[in-house]
């Protein structure tokens, strides 16, 4: 017996058929908003990564050497790649590109619930549209994502990662550093930095202002803390809530964060967090914001925003807010009785899956009471048996397993019956 390495996770059919459901509805929504599917590498160059996210993140990673001694590592998010991707191959397409992608990711994680060491994002990017307008976009389809799963317990958490930038008076890399702090919450951390720095007297301001969370008087409050630095990304906050009303998002699904930080030195301006409050720890199912990467990669400057929703997780709050549609039973199973009747059984079969409806047939040469048990099992809409006396005079027999009456029927009638039913 084998078990399955630790953070991973077999899924069986019922919780595909959630999963599916969940991954479709997603796609759905970003192809009517004009999104196009994309795929790349499970696995990339090591350094793809730490270009991205410095040289701390190889502890977080699956990272190893292939038999030619290259440095690789399986990817534990999709926008380095997409990134990769734009800027190697998709550079001079018609701007903006608006890309989506879904799949797997792997990180070096402590496993517990709604947490794996292998996972599923639900990814978007917007390459090379204005920002406010993008920001939008990206967020209409990332709260409207939630709501077409069915979720009704949304909160998506806004907040400017510019008007921290614009607030410290540092170098990039010292930005990254206080920032840093700050979204881990590390106070002492946070504290040394600035005296480093010689600036221990932001440290007051700034614990305070991510404390503040709510509705757009939070903009008024985060203005008084920190004065006219934050003024441009406090309107551009204000802008951003205009353009959601149009879209038609409530303003109960979302809150102003001035806490939401995402550490990562990429991220430039609007940043979000969506929680999905029946979760508990794990209550996190996606985040995003505007970020420069392509500049990284060697491209040109362009705007860029995404977002990555974790398929796990919401999966487990639409189980949660029992939202999931039920997947679409089996049509027919077809049982034929005696040898004589399985070629006619099969042209049964295939002219039934020709019309699009889901059919199967036995395929043990059971008898009809224990092929009427298992079709019982499978949740079969109808079974249809021949026997070899009714097809010798063009009939079957059709049984609605709901209520169990049967009728015979004739066989040019049947594909009719059962998709009329
Ligand atoms: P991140 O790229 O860290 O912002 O992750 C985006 C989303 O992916 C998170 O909000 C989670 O829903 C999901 N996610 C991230 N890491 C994991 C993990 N180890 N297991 C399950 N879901 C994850």
């Amino acid at each position: 017996m084998f078990e399955r390495p630790r953070g991973t996770n077999d899924w069986g059919p019922e919780e595909m058929a959630k999963r599916r459901f969940v991954e479709s509805r997603f796609i759905q929504l970003a192809e009517s908003f004009g999104f196009r599917e994309v795929s790349t590498p499970a696995f990339e160059s090591l350094d793809l990564f730490t270009a991205k996210s410095g040289p701390g993140i190889v502890k977080e990673l699956y990272a190893f050497k292939d038999q030619g001694g290259r440095d690789l590592a399986l990817r534990p998010e999709f926008t380095a790649s997409i990134l990769r991707f734009y800027v190697s191959s998709l550079r001079s397409r018609p701007k903006p590109l608006k890309l989506y992608t879904s799949g797997n990711a792997f990180r070096y994680e402590e496993p517990q619930r709604g947490r794996y060491r292998e996972f599923s994002q639900l990814n978007a990017e917007i390459i090379g549209g204005a920002a406010l307008p993008s920001d939008a976009e990206a967020l209409a389809l990332a709260i409207g994502t939630m709501r077409a799963i069915g979720l009704k317990q949304v909160k998506a958490r806004i907040g400017n990662i510019g008007i921290l930038r614009s607030y410290l008076p540092f170098p990039p890399a010292d930005q990254g550093v206080v920032l840093h702090s700050l979204d881990k919450r590390n106070f002492p951390m946070l504290e040394a930095e600035l005296a480093r720095l010689g600036r221990r007297d932001l440290a007051s301001p700034l614990r305070k202002v991510i404390e503040l969370s709510g509705d757009a008087s939070v903009l008024d409050d985060a203005a008084k803390i920190l004065g006219a630095a934050a003024k441009e990304g406090l309107a551009y906050l204000r802008d951003l809530a205009g353009l959601l009303d149009d879209y038609g998002i409530r303003r109960s699904d979302y809150a102003f964060d001035m806490g939401v930080v995402r550490g990562l030195d990429y991220y430039t301006g609007m940043v979000f967090e969506i929680d999905s409050p029946n979760l508990g720890a794990e209550k996190q199912v996606g985040g995003g914001g505007a970020y420069r990467l392509a500049e990284v990669f060697g491209g040109e400057a362009v705007a860029q925003t995404g977002f990555a929703l974790g398929l796990d997780r919401l999966v487990m709050s639409a189980e949660a807010e029992r939202t999931i549609e039920p997947p679409r039973p089996l049509d027919a199973y077809v049982v034929p009785v005696g040898d004589g009747s399985r070629k006619k059984a099969i042209q049964i079969l295939t002219s039934l899956r020709a019309a699009g409806l889901g059919a199967d047939i036995d395929l043990i040469g059971r008898g009809p009471s224990k092929n009427l048990d298992y079709a019982n099992a499978i949740s079969a809409r109808f079974v249809v048996i021949l026997g070899e006396r009714e097809l010798k005079q063009g009939r079957a027999t059709l049984r609605e397993m709901a209520n169990g009456v049967q009728r015979e029927i004739a066989i040019e009638d049947l594909v009719d019956a059962v998709r009329d039913a």
